[in-house]
């Protein structure tokens, strides 16, 4: 197929190309259209809308609105396309923002199982000190003055 010659086809009043996913340009699309020869020697239409800021292209069909369509479509899954990374991105985002929080928690939930701990072990000790084994004192004490007695 060779490239005869590329014009703009003055018989297209086509619904305007949507701006340019790659660019954002608004007005840089183009429709443009050329006769291809084909194989058997024909010569056939071709359209493509072409985006003038960036070059980008869209798919070449034999009809310009068909073009355009194809263009637009390609804009539609193109913004989509972003749209999808977009969301992927935050939800990457969350998941880290959920790790650490899992992280902060647990880290949180370990310091309070030590202060238990501490504070268990503290206790024991409390209890330790402050039970005395009275009845044995008082026997203790009670032999002590039975003995006192027996001396004066
Ligand atoms: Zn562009």
């Amino acid at each position: 197929m060779t490239q005869v010659d590329k014009v703009i086809d003055p018989l297209q009043t086509p619904p305007e190309p949507i701006e340019c996913p790659w660019c954002q340009s608004k007005y840089a699309p183009r429709l443009y259209g050329w006769h291809e020869r084909a194989d058997d020697g024909h010569y056939q239409h071709r359209y493509t809308v072409r985006c003038l800021n960036c070059g980008a292209q869209g798919p070449k069909k034999e009809i310009g609105p068909h073009a355009i369509a194809a263009w637009n479509r390609r804009a539609d899954d193109a913004d989509r396309a972003r749209l999808v990374a977009q969301a992927e991105d935050l939800r990457a985002a969350s998941r880290i923002t959920d790790a650490k929080l899992t992280g902060d928690l647990e880290m949180a939930r370990d310091r309070i199982r030590e202060l238990e701990k501490q504070l268990a072990w503290k206790e024991g000790l409390i209890r330790q000190l402050t039970e005395v084994d009275m009845p044995a004192l008082e026997g203790q004490l009670a032999t002590l003055q039975a003995a006192c007695a027996g001396v004066t």
